[in-house]
């Protein structure tokens, strides 16, 4: 199946007969991971309340806030279904703090992608072992970076496709469908926190600020990205 291809099956359809057709195209192969941000909670809502057969995980990074456990908590309640929950490697985890302290991030951005690595990436790679299409609530217009990215990717790394149902949704749209349907979601957000990731590397950001300018904001330049999405 080529990305065109896969355009052609997808185009034109509802954003949940869309994630119904993705299940028939990579059936038990489709994993959707959410972080329990305000789009992940859309799709979430989508999968779950629709019956969808696309498996749902979580990183647990260690390093989360308590509100994050809190809608995670609510979304299980909610709807009933699992969500898979995969945390870092612990003899890594306790290599990396051992050697270099809790906060090795703030030091260099050596020891922040280093973290990242370890945390997120080796945690996400379990997850999307044997899978052949990987979800994500990534939206165009959340960063420069993100709005050269397509709705539908192939990522040559991982060797698979990558299928993001919101890219084309503002943000307008995202908090109208949460209010609408009354889905759980991170009270971060109302207090300016546009992307909740771990506690130490997250703050919120100023009205006209750039989405991502709330992770990261020790460093200069870059992507602003963990590297769970950069091509
Ligand atoms: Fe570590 Fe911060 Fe990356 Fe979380 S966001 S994995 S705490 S560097």
């Amino acid at each position: 199946m080529t990305i065109e291809e896969l355009k052609d099956r997808l185009t034109g359809k509802t954003f949940e007969n869309q994630l119904r057709e993705i299940v028939n195209i990579f059936p038990g192969k489709t994993l959707f991971t959410s972080s329990f941000g305000i789009e992940d909670q859309v799709i979430s809502h989508m999968i779950f309340q629709n019956d969808i057969q696309v498996d749902v995980a979580t990183l647990d990074t260690g390093r989360l806030f308590p509100q994050t456990y809190k809608v995670f908590s609510e979304t299980i309640k909610r709807y009933g279904k699992i969500i898979n929950v995969y945390f870092p490697d612990h003899e890594s985890v306790e290599n990396m703090v051992t050697e270099k302290g809790p906060f090795s991030f703030y030091h260099s951005r050596e020891n922040r992608l280093e973290c990242c690595r370890v945390r997120k990436l080796e945690p996400l790679n379990r997850a999307l072992r044997n899978k052949e299409c990987w979800i994500s609530g990534i939206r165009a217009s959340q960063s420069d970076n993100r709005r050269q990215m397509d709705w539908i990717e192939f990522d040559e790394e991982k060797k698979l496709f990558k299928f993001y149902p919101l890219f084309s949704w503002t943000l307008e749209d995202v908090e109208l469908y949460i209010r609408e349907n009354n889905i759980p979601y991170n009270v971060l957000h109302d207090k300016g926190f546009v992307s909740v990731g771990c506690e130490p590397c997250t703050r919120a950001v100023e009205k006209g600020e750039d989405f991502r300018a709330g992770r990261w904001w020790w460093e200069e330049g870059g992507q602003k990205e963990c590297g769970l999405h950069i091509k």
